[in-house]
This record gives structure tokens, sequence and C-alpha cells, in this order.
């Protein structure tokens, strides 16, 4: 069985309970909220000051709220239901109690429709769209609730209507607006990030300062009978939330409600200033007030813990792109067109001796060897016409003079609103080393080359006469291009004459000499372009003229009888008295030939010359031999 199926029921078991205890919390949460509001900021039949019950479900409900509709269900009913208890615990008739804990769970429906996509904890509120929604719950679900509400709550407060629904309304949107944040604060124990953030003992110091300040300022402010002096505690307030953020927002907030709420009960603080008013008009009055400090408050503190998040995140990824350029073995140059914006990287030194501020004071064209200028300018003028992506290569200057093979990979950008590039990115790296190694395998490369078109050379080539031999005639004959022009070739094999005796009487080195002489000659007779002269073996040769008929081989054949003849090289076992040579003569007539069968034909023409004494030349054609002395 696999580790994961046993942790399964395990993991089960401590979902399902946690489960149970959140609904639990839901529950106690309601009630302990009614039974607070109502003994603490009210009484039974009057109206709170601030209304919490529907804030603190909510706040509860909203880090739920991404689990499927079911779980969402049964946790506003357990809302619901520890509502329904907290009314009758305060001893409330069943049906109104009933009537409130309905009103709750429409009101924490439509805060959740409003929030719940994207609010499910307290950092969440530090976002500006999320802001605008949590502003548009605070307002819009009292307004609908209270409406609804009106008429039962005034029939039981014996209140009239119009004003049932502005408190019920206004201290309900001042609970969602004071409270829901705090509540999430403290299901998110977001207080350990406040706890981090004081470690520091200069911010401690400030925020302390700033605290006191604002702490003073309200409890002058509610104190004091002599004036309307209410504006007096936002000037502390703005300082408090630029040092401390949405969260310092929040308490202040509820440090106003407090403090106000306090000294509003005993007959202090500016409200009183109004002397001809009700209670409930003073009671209206503090509750725009706090409403009005919460709405100014904590949008700005959010705001700014918004921004500072931003710029931290900005700030961390500066210093990547810092720690990237820093330790990049590459040079990353940033340039416009026109040169007038640029940044290298530190990289720069170790790859030119320039620091980055020298190589900047220079022109940019001069930081490229005077031989690979065309390449740069080309480069710099592919980018103006739209080019977006090229890779280099060039000599970039040194400091000492020195140039170093670098290869830059380019790549244009413009401003994203346009789409014309307006400068390029370069990344340049040291290929010296590459170029080095690039330009010893071309050296190789070439001398393998020649090695082998040597070695080749040598297979196709006789030692001793330095002719073709009959592999490098074989070569030659198969080449495509000679395949073309096999029209009317002539094909003479050559034989010295008892060359056996010559070498039997002179030597073998001697027999080597005449060999070699031979060759001279044919090769000074055979002088067209296209003719090939071969030793086919011993003291057998062959020459191929294409484009020739019998008649201009025989010919041929003719003329080198006679230069040997002429060259009279003594051999004085022959008949002749010099060395002389039998010669076969075959052509291909007009049309296309078997070259092995044209061979086949020389040799046996040759084998006529033999045969009738030597020294002379014998024809054999496609159709019939001539033999001619
Ligand atoms: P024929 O007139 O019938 O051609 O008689 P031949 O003696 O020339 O013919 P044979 O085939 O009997 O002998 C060829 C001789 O050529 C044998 C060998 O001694 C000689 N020979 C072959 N290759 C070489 C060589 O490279 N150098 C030298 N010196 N002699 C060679
Ligand atoms: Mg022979
Ligand atoms: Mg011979």
């Amino acid at each position: 069985m696999s580790q994961r199926a046993l942790s399964v029921p395990g993991e089960a078991a401590s979902g399902v309970r946690r489960r149970r205890l959140g609904l639990l919390i839901q529950f106690v949460a309601g009630a302990l909220s009614v039974v607070f509001a109502l003994r603490i900021f009210g009484q039974v039949d009057r109206f709170a000051v601030v209304w919490p019950v529907s804030a603190v479900c909510t706040a509860l409900l909203l880090p739920r709220w991404p689990l499927e509709w079911r779980s969402r269900f049964k946790f506003a009913a357990a809302s619901i239901v520890g509502v329904l208890t907290g009314g009758l615990a305060v001893a409330m008739p069943l049906w109104f109690a009933a009537i409130l804990a309905g009103l709750t769970g429409m009101d924490v429906a439509i805060s959740c429709l409003v929030m719940g996509s994207t609010i499910h904890c307290f950092d969440d509120l530090k976002r500006t769209p999320n802001l605008a929604r949590f502003g548009i719950a605070c307002v819009l679900a009292p307004a609908l609730t209270a409406a609804l509400g009106a008429v039962p709550v005034s029939g039981f407060l014996h209140e009239p209507v119009l004003r049932t629904l502005l408190m019920s309304m206004l201290g309900n949107s001042v609970g969602m607006t004071l409270l829901l944040p705090l509540v999430l604060f403290f299901h998110d124990a977001e207080y350990r990030n406040v706890a981090a953030n004081l470690k520091q003992k200069s911010v401690r110091r400030s925020a302390a300062a700033a605290t006191g300040i604002f702490l003073a300022a309200v409890v002058f402010t509610f104190t004091q009978n002599f004036g309307p002096f209410l504006f007096m505690v936002f000037p502390p307030l703005i300082f408090l939330v630029l040092l401390t953020g949405l969260e310092g927002a929040m308490f202040a907030s509820c440090w106003v409600t407090i403090v106000g709420w306090m000294a509003t009960i005993h007959g202090h603080g500016p409200v009183w200033l109004t002397r001809s008013a009700s209670a409930e008009q003073r009671l209206v009055v503090l509750q725009i007030f706090i409403w009005v400090f919460a709405a100014t408050a904590l949008p700005i503190g959010a705001m700014l813990d918004e921004r500072r998040r931003a710029e931290k995140k900005a700030d961390e990824a500066r210093s990547i792109y810092q720690k990237l350029l820093q330790n990049a073995d590459d040079m990353i140059v940033l340039s416009s067109l026109d040169g007038t914006e640029r940044y290298v990287s530190p990289a720069v030194q170790k790859l030119t001796g320039w620091t980055p501020d020298e190589y900047l004071a220079l022109d940019r064209l001069s930081t490229v060897h005077q031989e690979d200028m065309e390449i740069a300018t080309k480069m710099i003028a592919g980018l103006t016409q739209g080019q977006t992506e090229q890779t280099i290569r060039y000599r970039l200057m040194q400091k000492n003079g020195d140039a170093r093979w670098v290869q830059a990979a380019i790549r244009a950008y413009g401003h994203s609103a346009e789409s014309n590039v307006v400068g390029y990115v370069g990344t340049v790296r040291d290929i010296s080393v590459l170029k080095e190694k690039e330009e010893t395998w071309e050296r190789e490369r070439t001398r393998m080359a020649a090695e082998h078109r040597r070695m080749a050379d040598l297979a196709r080539t006789d030692p001793l006469t330095g002719l073709l031999n009959r592999r490098g005639l074989g070569d030659e004959l198969r080449a495509p291009q000679r395949r073309q022009s096999r029209k009317s070739l002539a094909f003479l094999m050559l034989d010295v004459d008892c060359f056996k005796k010559y070498n039997d009487a002179l030597g073998h080195q001697a027999g080597d000499e005449c060999l070699e002489k031979l060759a001279e000659i044919f090769k000074a007779r055979i002088t067209r372009h296209g003719d090939l002269v071969a030793r086919m073996g011993g003291e057998e040769f062959a020459i191929v003229l294409p484009g020739t008929d019998v008649k201009g081989a025989r010919k041929v054949a003719g003329d080198i009888l006679e230069a040997i003849r002429a060259e009279a090289i003594p051999h004085p076992d022959s008949s002749f008295g010099i060395i002389t040579v039998s010669i076969g003569v075959t052509c291909s007539g007009e049309s296309p030939v078997d070259l092995g069968a044209l061979i086949r034909d020389a040799d046996e023409a040759l084998y006529a010359s033999k045969k009738n004494g030597r020294n002379q030349i014998s024809v054999k054609e496609a159709a019939a031999m001539l033999m001619t002395a």
C-alpha cells in the first residue's frame, strides 16, 4: 500500500476536524457579536454606534469562499444560527431574532458576492481593485439590508422607519469598514508580520512616536468641549498611515471609534457642541465622522502598502538584474541607435581593459577593429531597416591596442507603444579561444584535404613515369565530362617489343630508364587537351584520343613509332637493333561505345602487331580489322 493511501484517512480526519472547528467558530462569533453589539455598544431596543455582526460573519466567511458552494452554505448557515442564538441569549423575541438572523444572512451573502472572488485574506485588501470592492460592499450591503429590515426593526424598536433605516445602515456600514479588516488581520495572524517589521529600532521608534502623537490628538479632540476640532486628528493620522500603512489606518480608525464613542456617551467632545441636537443626532454625527475617518485612512494605507509592495518587487527585480549583470562573463551592451543612451555591464573591463565609464566615453565604432568596420556598420544599418536579431563576429579593440575576437548577439528594441526600432541590446562573448581553435581546425582541414588529394593522385599515378596508371586511366574515362565525349574516341595500346630481353641484356635499371624515356616521348606527342597517356602495367602503355577517328589515331601512332625510331635507344637483342613498340589501335566510331570492348579490341589489334613482326600498328574497328605494316 502506498504511503499516500495510508496517509489519506488521517488527513481527511484532520480536515473534518478543522472544518468542524471552523463551523463552531463561525457559530460562536455570530452569537457573541450580537451579544456584544447589544450589551456593549447599545441595548436591545437602542441603535448601536457600530454594528459588528455582519462584519464579523463576513470576515470569517471570506477565507472560506474559495471552497465549493455546499461548504459556503454550511459556514453561512453556522453564522445565521449563531446570530439567532445570540439574539435569543439577549432575550430577544424569537420572531425578531429570526428576522435579525435573516437580515445578517442577506448582508453576508451580498458582501461575499461582491468581495468573495478576490478578497480572502488581509493582504488582499492592499490592492486598489479589491479596495474598491470592499468600499462597494461596505455601502451596498448595509443599504440593501437596512432598506429591507427598516419596517420590522422600526416596529420592534418603536422608532420611525426612516430613522431606523438611516441608523441601522450607518451602524452596519461603520461596522463593516472597521471590523472586517480587523477580523481578517487577526484571522491571518498578521500581527506576526507587524512584530517582525517593528524589530528594526528606527522603524519602531518612528512608529511609536507617530502612534503616541495620534493617540494623544484623538484623546484631546474628543475630551475637549470648547471647539469643533475634529479635523485635528487628520495630520497625525496621515503621519501615522504613511509610516504604518493599512495596519496603522485600521488601528487608528478603531481608536477613534473607541475614544469617540466613550467620550460622546460621557458628554464630552465636539459632537456635544451642537447643543440643540438629540442623542440620536449626535450618534449619527459620530457615526458619519468615524465612517469618513475610516474611508480616508484605509484607502490611503492600502494604496501606500500596494505601492510599497510594488517598489519592493521592483527593487528585488533590480537587484537580481544587477547581480546577473555584475556576475555575467558576457558583456551586455545597450545602445540607442543614435548612440545617446548607452549602458555596458561590468564584464567590459575583463573583455577590453576599459572600465564601463571609460568604454562609454569612447565612440561606439572606435571599439571595432578597422577591418571589421563594415560588419558593424552593416549591422546598425540592418537594425534601422527593421531587422530584429543579428549575430556578428568581429574584433573588439582593447585598451592596450590589441584586438580580441568576440561574437555579439544583437537584438533590437523599440518603445513598446511603437513598432520601430530605437536601439539594441547586445550580448558580447569572448570567442578568441574558439576562434583560435577554428583557425587550427581550418588549417588542419586544408592540410588533410591536400594530403587526401596527394594520396588520391598517388594511387592514380605510376611512380616510375609519372603517367596515369591503369586505375587513373579508368577514373578519367569514367569521369562525367568524358562520358559526354565518348563519340569517336580512339584508343591505342602500346607494348615495348622484346623488353624482357632488353632487361636481361642491360639490367633492370636500364629497363626502367628506357621506360621513362618512352613515357617522355609519348607525353611529347600527346599534347592535345583531353588526350590521355597511361602506363597500364609492365612495358604496356595506353593512349586515349577523344574526338579522333581511325585516320587520326593511325597518324598519332605513326608519329610515335617515328619518334621512337628517331630516339634510337639501342637494344642488343632486338632484330631492329633499337627499342621498338607495337601498337594496337581501335576506335569507337561515331556511336557511343562500350569502354571494356574498346580496350579488348585494342589488345586484339596489339596482338596482331606482335604476331606480324612487331614495331608496327594494327587497327581493329568495330566491324573489321585492318592491318598495316
Ligand atoms: P614481346 O615483344 O612479346 O612483348 O616480348 P616482351 O619480352 O616485351 O614481353 P614479356 O611479357 O615476355 O616480358 C615483359 C617484360 O617487361 C618482363 C619484365 O622483365 C619487363 N618489365 C615489366 N615491367 C618492368 C619494369 O617496370 N621495369 C623493367 N626494367 N622491366 C620491366
Ligand atoms: Mg607485354
Ligand atoms: Mg613487350
